[in-house]
Order: C-alpha cells, then sequence, then structure tokens
C-alpha cells in the first residue's frame, strides 16, 4: 500500500471517530420495551422489580423507578422476563 493511502485511510478514521462513538453510545443506552420483556406491573411470585439487580428506586420505596435494561417508569412491585435477583448480603 502506497504512503500516500494509508496516511488517507487513517485521516479518514480519524474524522469517523466522533461519528462512530456517538452510535456506540446510543446502541448501549438503547432500553427493551416492557412488552418486548413482558414487563407487568405486579410481582411474578416472590420476584418483583425492587429485588432485582436491574432496578434504579424512585423517591421512595414505593415510588416508582427506572430500570436499567427496560425503558420507562417502573413499579417497584413489577417483574419481567428479565428479572435477576440481587445477590443476598
Ligand atoms: S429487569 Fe425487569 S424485573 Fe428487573 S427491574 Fe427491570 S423491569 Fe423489573
Amino acid at each position: 500500500m502506497k504512503t500516500s493511502t494509508t496516511r488517507r485511510a487513517i485521516l479518514a478514521w480519524i474524522a469517523a471517530a466522533p461519528a462512530l462513538a456517538f452510535c456506540g453510545r446510543a446502541l448501549a443506552q438503547a432500553k427493551a420495551t416492557k412488552a418486548a420483556m413482558k414487563y407487568q406491573d405486579k410481582p411474578n411470585g416472590g420476584n418483583e422489580c425492587d429485588k432485582c439487580v436491574q432496578y434504579v428506586p424512585g423517591k421512595s420505596a414505593k415510588a416508582p423507578g427506572t430500570c436499567k435494561v427496560v425503558e420507562g417508569s417502573i413499579s417497584p412491585k413489577g417483574w419481567c422476563m428479565a428479572f435477576a435477583p440481587k445477590p443476598k448480603s
């Protein structure tokens, strides 16, 4: 490969880096829909969002929070198929 071609290729990659970084962040932040994860506002047996590692609590124990993997407002007493129990301390 010629030096000028290599230099042009490197410069093209450097120019594209911000766009690639933006796409990567957008993909990393994408969350699943409630429907896709079969989310429900009630527990499934003893499993509920406030016992899940993905749950981010709201302002109080009973207030809705958010989830790291499912979009929208999440009930602490909800559940979805991505439920993953918090490790016991
Ligand atoms: S992954 Fe599912 S069960 Fe866990 S907090 Fe999110 S919505 Fe609730």
